[in-house]
């Protein structure tokens, strides 16, 4: 009987505010030890917290990035639990009147377009961090203890790790377009509960979840997930049930672990935060903050697909860095090869740059570019060239036909030329034609390889298979 698993995400993303949420205190990263602190964010007695505008302002749009509905009038709420990482004993976070409800965000899988659900988008503040020492004691560092966090809640829509994947690709790049967070994943500003449970196919009804906690890599999360669906097949195989609980992820055992039986809502015992106010966003407000946002990872899709045809895998890690979909959007008219163009930027250019950093600027004219790509598609120069080039003409602003000739890297394409190199080497190595002669076709790669080798890459590689195959075999 084959089972499929069923996968919700809790995502925090912190926000890129430069003070806190409820304090002055600096957002910075890193910093020494309890620096960036101040009685609101130790929960010291009778401080009282004031919300950040900001934060509501970038709730608000990644609530409209994700198609959600704002909730006018909305409320704060303290969630309960003891924690020494959360001096109050309590987060102030919301319940059931979340910034923002009800959306989604479509993603490319490879069976085609697929819409998650989003559930809700809500404010809250980050938790300080525990430094578990090798000598036995605990260290706090509460310099993060309120840093601004949205979360945002998908449905239980996704069906396997690469669908997560392309998932939080989307959602992370869609976050970095809006501008409203780093999204460094190794610095915790974006990170990942992983909500798992896996029934009988055909079945319609939900298998009991786990959850596994602050998952910060793409490799761990999709480990995570095959592991602990595998866990969880075996189990109910075996005639057991799952436990509905909280599992800690170990990166270095490669395996999960058990942490506590999952809390329900009411465990967290939910009231209104009495200190602060109900938030109240007006529509104008919304309209105004609609109506200034930036071209998002989404729209670009639309784009490239309605006038390129571009989709799949190709259309996702085009538009996952700005600077690589700003880059295509100027340049992919000025050639008849967009599909070229597109593989070129995300195999070669996304080299150079590193993910999501700010301020990204591709050095290359963009009719530049366009004239690569134009003689890879008229097969003048390939790949290997190609690859080349265009690392040369990030150094220097010269039109790729000037480079080729400064550099000699033109190809090969002349047969008489091609066919008295291959002599030399078939001279040298009769062996390779005898074998191909009998049977064995992978001689023909090794005749390849010398070849290059001997021409720095630039034999023509159509040309140079033909003479061997139909000709070169033949004289030795
Ligand atoms: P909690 O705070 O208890 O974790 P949330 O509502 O914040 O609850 O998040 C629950 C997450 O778990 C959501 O992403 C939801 O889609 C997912 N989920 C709920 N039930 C299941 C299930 N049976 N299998 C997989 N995921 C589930
Ligand atoms: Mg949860
Ligand atoms: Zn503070």
């Amino acid at each position: 009987m084959s089972y499929e698993c069923v996968i919700g995400l809790e995502v925090h993303v912190e926000l890129n505010t430069k003070s806190k949420i409820f304090c002055s205190c600096s957002t910075q990263f890193g910093g020494a030890p309890n620096t960036h602190v101040c009685p609101v964010c130790l929960g010291l007695p009778g401080a009282l917290p004031v919300l950040n505008k900001e934060v509501v302002a970038s709730a608000i749009k990644a609530g409209l990035a994700l198609n959600c509905a704002i909730t006018e009038n909305g409320r704060q709420d303290r969630k309960n639990y003891f924690y020494p990482d959360l001096p109050k004993a309590y987060q102030i976070s919301q319940s059931d009147l979340p910034i923002a409800l009800g959306g989604f965000l479509n993603i490319e899988t490879s069976k085609g377009l697929k819409k998650v659900g989003i559930t809700r988008v809500h404010i809250e503040e980050d938790a300080g961090k525990l430094i578990h020492e090798k000598t036995g004691g605990t260290l706090i560092d509460y310099n993060r203890g309120g840093v601004p966090l949205i979360e945002i809640v998908s449905e239980p829509d996704m069906r396997s790790a690469e669908e997560v994947k392309a998932y939080l690709q989307k959602l992370r790049a869609t976050m970095l377009y809006l501008g409203i967070s780093s999204c460094k994943m190794n610095e915790g500003a974006f990170r990942c509960d992983v909500n798992l449970s896996v029934r009988k196919v055909g079945s319609q009804t939900l298998g009991t979840r786990t959850e596994m906690k602050n998952l910060n890599s793409f490799a761990f999360i999709m480990k995570a997930i095959e592991s602990e669906k595998a866990r969880q097949i075996a189990i109910l195989e075996g005639g057991g049930v799952i436990d509905q609980e909280t599992r800690r992820w170990d990166a270095l055992k490669n395996q999960s672990f058990s942490m506590r039986s999952k809390e329900d809502a009411h465990d967290y015992r939910y009231f209104p935060d009495p200190d602060l106010k109900p938030i109240v966003i007006k529509t104008e407000e919304i309209q105004a903050i609609k109506s200034a946002m930036p071209q998002l990872p989404e729209d670009y899709r639309q784009l490239f697909l309605e006038r390129y045809g571009i989709k799949g895998d190709v259309s996702e890690q085009l538009v996952k860095d700005k600077a690589i979909a700003d880059y295509f959007s100027e340049g992919a008219n000025m050639t008849k090869s967009p599909e070229i163009f597109a593989n070129l930027l995300i195999m070669e250019v996304s080299k150079f740059i590193e993910s999501g950093s700010e301020n990204v600027m591709i050095p290359i004219e963009h009719k530049y570019f366009a004239e690569l790509v134009n003689l890879v598609s008229e097969t003048k120069i390939n790949l290997g060239i190609a690859k080349k080039v265009l690392s040369a003409m990030w150094l220097v602003s010269k039109s790729p036909l000037t480079i080729l000739d400064e550099k000699g890297w033109w190809p090969i394409v002349d047969r008489e030329v091609l066919l008295g190199l291959g002599r030399e080497i078939l001279k040298k190595t009769p062996q390779i034609a005898s074998d191909y002669r009998s049977g064995k076709k992978q001689a023909l790669g090794a005749f390849m390889g010398q070849l290059m080798k001997a021409t720095e890459g630039k034999a023509d590689p159509t040309i140079s298979e033909e003479i061997f195959v139909s000709q070169l075999v033949d004289e030795f």
